[in-house]
């Protein structure tokens, strides 16, 4: 029998992941595409562009088409979600000609923004696109009863940026979005790095680094590790030993405007509401929440439970692809 794909799509600013509504997460890729800028062609897409990142020939740039939570670049977007697909519908060897799409789009959005996403998604082909606020479709991916009159909080730490949002009968009653997560600590250590040891090092180092020894909380066991990377006084290649209470300091600013977001969404929670937030706490999605002691160092900090979501990196993917059975069953509803 023939019938159209029903998707739903994370458009986050660090990874892409498409779910199938009949085979969950069946792609899981970074968002970056090679480009030649001599041709304008794209050369690679997802996963192989960014293991090209910083490793190329000049005219072959990576671009982060969505780096800080927006379209930025919406050619580039279209094209990329054009070659994803394609991979997609290869690997399951089925159709992915117009699609039903349920898409995320970040809270602090705007409409124009929102019409970028819709046609980008809208130019590969797609049927039916319909638009989901990104804390409501983490919240659903997280397992929480969204839908119930109660707080929900999810708090999801991307790359680009972070969302805080408190969720009650299906709607949001309040959030709040800022532009820096993951990627504005592997800046932070790079810069750190730079003007501590006058060393160079590239964002895929500086990102092991921040997985490897990075910490959100001051009190840890300290560690150490060996980094590479070029000395900028003799141009030669150096290898240097970096603690992770450094490494803490140089993270700690993006780590404050994170607590600040969560600290001003619950302050502007109903007070009906607060008391869920006090039993229930609060839910942590987003490749982000999983820096090293992220769940103890909040907890202590917003004095509510922090709890992990079952899969963090994929909550967003999971809670679109469950939207698409909430469309599905009101499209019958309507026949
Ligand atoms: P987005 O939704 O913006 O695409 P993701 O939720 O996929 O972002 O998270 C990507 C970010 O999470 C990146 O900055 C990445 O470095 C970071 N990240 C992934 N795993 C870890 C980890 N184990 N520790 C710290 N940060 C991590
Ligand atoms: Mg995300």
């Amino acid at each position: 029998m023939f019938s159209n794909a029903e998707i739903g799509i994370d458009l986050g600013t660090a990874n892409i992941l498409i779910y199938s509504k009949t085979k969950g997460v069946v792609l899981n890729e970074p968002s970056v595409v090679a480009i030649d800028i001599n041709t304008k062609q794209v050369v690679a897409v997802g996963l192989e562009a960014k293991e090209m990142v910083g490793k190329t020939p000049k005219n072959i740039v990576p671009i982060r088409p969505l780096k800080d939570g927006v379209i930025a670049d919406y050619d580039v977007t279209a094209q990329m979600l054009k070659e994803l697909l394609k991979k997609v519908s290869k690997k399951l060897g089925m159709s992915m000609r117009k699609p039903t799409v349920v898409v995320c789009t970040p809270s602090g959005s705007t409409t124009v923004e929102r019409r970028a996403i819709h046609n980008a998604v809208t130019s590969y082909g797609a049927k039916h696109v319909h638009l989901i606020e990104e804390p409501v479709a983490a919240a659903i991916g997280a397992d929480l009863p969204v839908d119930e009159p109660i707080a929900n909080v999810v708090v999801d730490i991307g790359g680009g940026t972070s969302e805080v949002g408190i969720i009650s009968f299906g709607g949001i009653v309040s959030c709040n979005s800022v532009r820096t997560g993951g990627d504005k600590m592997d800046e932070e250590i790079i810069q750190h790095i730079r003007k501590t040891y006058n060393i160079l090092i590239g964002e895929r180092t500086a990102e092991n680094i921040k997985m490897e020894v990075g910490y959100a909380h001051p009190n840890h066991k300290e560690t150490m590790m060996d980094i590479r990377g070029r000395d900028m006084v003799t141009g030669l290649p150096k290898t240097i030993e970096i603690t992770s209470t450094e490494i803490y300091h140089a993270i700690k600013e993006s780590l404050e405007q994170i607590l600040e977001a969560i600290r001003a969404t619950l302050e502007e929670c109903p007070p009906e509401l607060s008391g869920d937030i006090v039993d229930n706490g609060i839910v942590l999605t987003g490749g982000g929440s999983l820096l090293n002691g992220m769940q103890e160092w909040l907890s202590e900090e917003i004095s509510v439970p922090v709890h992990m979501a079952p899969n963090p990196l994929e909550s967003v993917a999971i809670g679109t692809g469950r939207a698409l059975k909430m469309i599905g069953k009101l499209q019958k509803a309507a026949k």
